[in-house]
């Protein structure tokens, strides 16, 4: 029998997206038996499965799906004049500012969005105590030291993006991969920032993990491959579920740019806390393999063998940010109904991101059911991501796979021992039909690969 759903409401805030990954197991603030280190977080296995969906499917979409991007994984640490040729030791850097009374900092141009260590003060200086500093640029780069000596020589830094790791490898790659521009390198993997402010949730951490691909292209065709990436990217995240209302490209104004940069949109979503970037993607021109040919000695461009001259292929590169992703499709999945005079609160996930596609259920722990049940969830899950839960009432086990996304349970009862069909039940639509539990596994991976629209969408 199916559950009927009477109400729905899908404004959701970020402590209801924080208290359900801590109920459920997917983040964990880190150091927390500890007392906690500020806005650093620990992924359990439900956010480990989802962030590797959202990692899988980027993989998917930039080399798994094309002929003309291949894989890259760089080392965190690097040569320390690689910061240097980048322009991030010098240029790197946020404006902070100090106050004498409370001691906090902030960052100088974010001082509305930051709260004042006093009362009744709201924002950092409009308290008449308040004894704010001039602005000072502060690098974001973590400092560490190689080696059992410690002194300026041995000074290296975290890597505070991916991107200059695929810059230095430009001629490794065009070697081996025999690739001409237009083509890509793609890279995911942890960077460091000594963020002043961080917070909402992980939003903005000092460790996070990004996505960037550097597009290597002819310096006349960069603006087109610009135009290409944004809607590209446009296209990823509505294609996994963001509904495109809450989904914006917003270029940057000429104040804002990177010191690399010539143009720059970035992605925004509407978080809970408003607008905010979710990705960039900016065409950094010809400056990273310029300053690293320059600085290194070694020639990195292309050599075009129809024109017969050397040039170095301009970059476009879209900077996605793992955790923020994963926050923007949670938020995105987030909603609650009523269901039979009962709250249901559930993510609504594209199935491919999903940490579990399937839970296959027992009705009750007798019977033979469990038995079967396992051989069933056996079966499926060398297909699909599956999760056999036997423990407590059916009810239950149903609204914890709802909170994780679970697409879809598969019910074991008294007629699939006597005739061998399951009972089938769509998370989004609370319909149960009953079908063979032979061949289950094939048909629910042909589900997940369906295209999928967020039902939120009406
Ligand atoms: P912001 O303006 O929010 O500080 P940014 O413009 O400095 O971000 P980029 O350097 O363009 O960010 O990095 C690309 C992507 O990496 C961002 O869009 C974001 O998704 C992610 N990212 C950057 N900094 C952080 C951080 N501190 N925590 C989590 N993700 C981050």
């Amino acid at each position: 029998m199916a559950e009927a759903a009477d109400t729905r409401a899908t404004e959701v805030t970020l402590e209801e997206i924080v208290a359900l990954c801590k109920r459920r197991g997917f983040i964990f603030p880190s150091s927390e038996i500890y007392g906690g280190v500020g806005s650093t977080y620990d992924y359990g296995h439900y956010g480990v499965l989802l962030r590797n969906n959202v990692k899988d499917e980027w993989w998917r979409a930039m080399v798994r799906e094309r002929d003309d991007i291949v894989a890259l994984d760089s080392a965190i640490l690097q040569h320390p004049r690689v910061w240097e040729a980048s322009g991030h030791l010098e240029g790197f850097t946020d404006p902070l500012v100090d106050c004498r009374t409370c001691g906090l900092r902030f960052r100088a141009d974010k001082l509305e969005d930051a709260q004042c260590g006093r009362k009744p003060s709201k924002h950092p200086g409009e308290f008449s105590e308040c004894d704010l500093t001039d602005a000072r640029e502060f690098n974001l780069m973590f400092e560490t030291h190689v080696g059992p000596v410690k002194d300026t020589a041995s000074t290296a830094y975290l890597r505070p993006e991916t991107a200059q790791g695929i810059f230095i490898n430009f001629k490794n790659v065009l070697q081996f991969a025999r690739k001409k521009p237009p083509f890509g390198i793609a890279q995911i993997g942890k960077s460091f920032r000594n963020e002043i402010t961080t917070g909402n949730f992980i939003f903005r951490t000092r460790e996070f993990e990004q996505m960037e691909m550097e597009y290597f292209v002819p310096p006349d065709q960069a603006p087109k491959w610009h135009q290409y990436w944004m809607d590209e990217r446009m296209r990823w995240y509505t294609e996994l579920g963001i509904r495109p209302a809450n989904l914006m490209l917003r270029p940057h104004d000429a104040d804002e740019l990177s010191h690399y940069s010539s143009a720059t949109s970035d992605v925004e979503y509407l978080f809970p806390m408003g607008w905010s970037e979710l990705e960039g993607i900016a065409n950094r021109g010809d400056f990273d393999l310029t300053q690293h040919a320059k600085a290194s000695g070694e020639k990195l461009e292309y050599f075009d063998q129809e024109r017969g001259e050397a040039y170095v292929p301009h970059v476009i590169e879209p900077a996605a940010g793992v955790d923020r992703a994963m926050l923007a499709f949670m938020v995105d999945a987030y909603d609650t109904e009523e269901v039979e005079g009962r709250k249901r609160t559930l993510l609504r996930l594209h199935p491919r991101l999903a940490p579990v596609k399937v839970a296959v259920l027992p009705l009750v722990s007798k019977e033979g059911m469990p038995e079967r049940a396992r051989e069933i969830y056996e079966e499926i899950r060398a297909r699909v991501p599956a999760e056999y839960d036997e423990g407590g009432s059916i009810g239950k086990r149903y609204r914890r796979q709802d909170e994780i996304g679970t697409p879809w349970g598969v019910t074991v009862d008294g007629r699939t021992m006597e005739d061998g069909t399951v009972t089938l039940r769509d998370r989004d639509t609370l319909e149960q039909e009953r079908v063979p539990a032979a061949g289950l596994g094939d048909r629910l991976a042909a589900k997940v690969a369906e295209p999928w629209s967020s039902p939120k969408l009406g």
